[in-house]
């Protein structure tokens, strides 16, 4: 190991220099002399981080199961801090007390027509060390679930999603009074109840379905990486995206000893219906006795059954009960000073805390972020001297719905309205490509980045394998633009994980950064995600590992020297433009489709297509929707591009006289720029859900991780209010012309 580890490090400090490095044009946002300083600390960063480092540090973080309020969750933190500590950094924990529902009872169990008792147990498997662990394993269950008792017959929802209650309508099926099973995926979990709640089923059940994860992917865990039969997916049901992620009795403030609490009934966010997840195992007895009509081709799944939606004539007793208490989550902080610009951040974060041993989610991401402190604070006894503040983050609570970085988020928001430049977020990683995800205005800069951290497979930079790769995946028009575009296109952030409070409440630009894609698996949240798992099936040399903390402590340090902050708002512009053309494409298909089905039901297609063994509803007539006026967003999208332009050609004009510009009139500037993404936001916040105060990106009420770009006109628009839509195009648009406003301010002050 040792040996290896020294081979890796001569290659790490001979690469990126040659092949990437050197004979670049200055970065942006620094003037030539500093970005060759730059880019020297950079390349001696980039040697440090050393896969045996991060192996052992999985070891150690996942050795116990260390959910929130566990013994080993809380010797984790202290573990970290201590570490922090011994790097030469000031790190602290911030403790908050939080609602963590736990569960105390849980019984599933076919009453009819035959008996049947679900296991709801994953076993130890003799090859895998800590599968064991049992005493200190949280069993299967979704938290935030509310306690029931209920009985009835079970129905059959494919995703759960919307759109499958519009088919079930058409078989005739209602699932009102019903207990429903869903699939996992699509969606994110807590979707799936909240939608049969709406529709008046009573509980739900959410089953891991071996198409998705399971064996009809690969083999099984422990031989393979995928779902066994008795392998469940815990998770979080929060309603976050209606109402808020975090402890849902402190909404919108920080869970300290003193908040003022709501009680659990004044909570919004907690799921309205009991629901339990279960394994393949427990699900196929319960599914093979459904009968009623077939489910529709495409909601099968792979189990040898026959897939009825029901309902019945399988009758589910399903009781749950939890201990309701309230537990501390344990956030680890490190501040290191900026040296010139203390008063303005970079902030970058991954979870520690996991459901069970977790070594992929989230120690993969945990372990790198550790390295990237260790090679800042030996940088930082060589000497370097960060221009901004630094903070790095290990948050607990993550997995119940992003706790500990919410309620930091909460409590710390004005400093953070003030201060925050930028949050960088991992949660975990893998084997393969780089995954960028990001506020629009930071496209450019990652994409740079991404330029110079060096692919351990294909020895190519990581940006030019996912260049090409995306070429090789594009279709039609989409493969020239990919081919001719100067930068790849990053993913708008739904939400799922710890930048939500960061980018969704207080509207810090925010990047959600890692590789993966090359390995499939099936231990997410079950007591398999382990080293064990993690070590023979996903990055199992760590060189991705590695790959993530160069590619992040890149970023950090890039964005906390630079002498102008770099964002970039071409990009930006390009993306808003983009995402105006999507809104009206949206709402011509709706037109269209609804305009085609009333024709049809004029010209009788339903009637002849009826067949009487197997009755469908017809679908009912629709008001075609109406116009809605885009044109103040199409202006506003037109001011928005004209300043971009105007302000990247003062910043490139201005580049080689940046060291020269006085101290008091690059603060000015970097706070505008500071306050670019916060002028995408708006204090009241989206219609019904006035914590989510970004007008550009949000999660979608329906699909919970999936993002939503201008998810007020959208959600309107997908949500037949269409008057909404109208009025809120006049919202964002308006924040689109202050944006611009802004932005020339900033192009003002460089071309001065
Ligand atoms: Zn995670």
């Amino acid at each position: 190991m040792r040996r290896f580890a020294a081979v890796v490090v001569i290659l790490t400090l001979l690469l990126p220099s040659t092949l990437f490095g050197a004979d670049q044009a200055p970065l942006v946002g620094y003037s030539p002399r500093s970005s060759q300083t730059e880019r020297e600390w950079e390349t001696k960063f980039r040697a440090i981080p050393d896969p045996a480092n991060l192996r052992e540090d999985m070891r150690r973080l996942s050795a116990r199961p260390h959910h929130v309020g566990s013994p080993y969750d809380k010797d984790n933190a202290e573990w970290i801090l201590a570490r922090f500590k011994e790097w030469g950094l000031d790190a602290h924990i911030e403790t908050f007390n939080v609602l963590f529902p736990t569960p105390k009872l849980r019984v599933l169990e076919m009453v009819e027509p035959t008996k049947f008792t679900a296991k709801l147990e994953e076993p130890a498997v003799a090859a895998d060390p800590t599968s064991n662990q049992k005493s200190e394993q949280l069993p299967t269950y979704n938290a935030y679930s509310p306690d029931g008792d209920v009985t009835a017959p079970l129905v059959f929802v494919n995703y759960g999603l919307p759109e499958d209650y519009e088919k079930l309508e058409r078989l005739g099926v209602s699932v009102k009074g019903s207990i429903v099973i869903a699939k996992y995926y699509q969606s994110w979990r807590g979707v799936k109840p909240k939608v049969a709640a709406e529709h008046g089923a009573i509980g739900c059940l959410i089953y891991s379905e071996p198409q998705d994860d399971g064996y009809t992917r690969d083999v099984v865990f422990p031989q393979g990486p995928m779902r066994n039969p008795d392998g469940v997916q815990r998770g979080s049901v929060m309603d976050f995206a209606s109402a808020s992620p975090g402890d849902p009795l402190t909404p919108g403030v920080g869970a300290t000893p003193d908040a003022k609490r709501l009680s659990r009934e004044e909570a919004k966010s907690l799921a309205k219906i009991p629901v339990l997840p279960i394994s393949y195992g427990d699900a196929q007895p319960l599914l093979a006795a459904l009968k009623g009509p077939m489910a529709p081709n495409e909601w099968r799944g792979t189990l040898p059954i026959p897939y009825h939606v029901g309902p019945g004539p399988a009758k589910i007793h399903l009781k749950l009960e939890f201990n309701w208490d309230i537990k501390p989550v344990n956030d680890v902080i490190v501040k290191i000073p900026g040296n010139e610009a203390p008063d303005e951040w970079i902030i970058r974060g991954n979870h520690h805390d996991a459901w069970v041993n977790g070594a992929e989610d989230p120690v993969s991401g945990t372990s790198p972020l550790l390295e990237e402190a260790r090679a800042l604070g030996t940088l930082l006894k060589q000497g370097w001297k960060p221009r901004r503040t630094i903070i790095y983050a290990a948050w607990d609570g993550e997995e119940p719905m992003l706790l500990g970085s919410t309620e930091w988020v909460e409590a710390h928001a004005d400093e953070l309205r003030q201060h925050a430049a930028v949050y960088i977020n991992t949660d975990g990683n893998d084997r393969g490509l780089f995954q960028m995800g990001g506020s629009h205005s930071l496209e450019q800069f990652i994409n740079g980045v991404a330029r110079d951290i060096e692919d351990p497979e294909s020895k190519m930079s990581v940006w030019e394998r996912a260049h090409l790769s995306a070429i090789a995946n594009a279709k039609g028009d989409d493969r020239k633009e990919v081919r001719q575009r100067a930068d790849l296109r990053i993913e708008a952030l739904g939400s799922g994980t710890d930048f939500t409070g960061f980018l969704d409440h207080i509207g810090i630009a925010s990047m959600n950064l890692g590789y993966g894609g090359e390995d499939e698996q099936g231990i997410y949240h079950s007591i398999y995600d382990d080293f064990y798992w993690y070590t023979h099936f996903s990055d199992t040399d760590f060189v991705y590992g590695r790959a993530l903390a160069q590619t992040i402590g890149t970023s950090v340090m890039r964005l906390a020297d630079a002498e102008v902050l770099p964002y970039d708002f071409v990009d930006f512009a390009d993306t808003v433009r983009k995402y105006t053309k999507d809104l009206q494409k949206l709402l011509a298909d709706k037109q269209e489709e609804i305009r085609e089905r009333n024709h049809e039901l004029d010209e009788g297609v339903f009637r002849a297509t009826f067949d009487p063994r197997r009755p469908t509803v017809a679908p009912s007539r629709e008001e075609v929707p109406p116009h809605l006026n885009f044109a103040p967003l199409e202006n506003a999208v037109e001011m928005l591009t004209k300043s971009a332009e105007r302000y990247q050609k003062a910043l490139a004009q201005k580049q080689s006289g940046l060291g020269d510009m006085q101290a008091e009139t690059l603060r000015a500037l970097n706070a505008k720029l500071i306050d670019s993404e916060r002028k995408l936001t708006n204090d009241d916040g989206l219609p019904r859900r006035p914590w989510y105060k970004h007008l550009l990106y949000a999660p979608g009420i329906y699909s919970g991780y999936g993002v939503k770009t201008i998810p007020s006109v959208r959600e309107g628009i997908e949500q037949k209010r269409y008057t909404e839509a109208d009025t809120e195009i006049t919202r964002v648009a308006k924040a689109l012309e202050a944006e611009s406003a802004l932005i020339d301010a900033a192009a003002q002050s460089l071309e001065h």
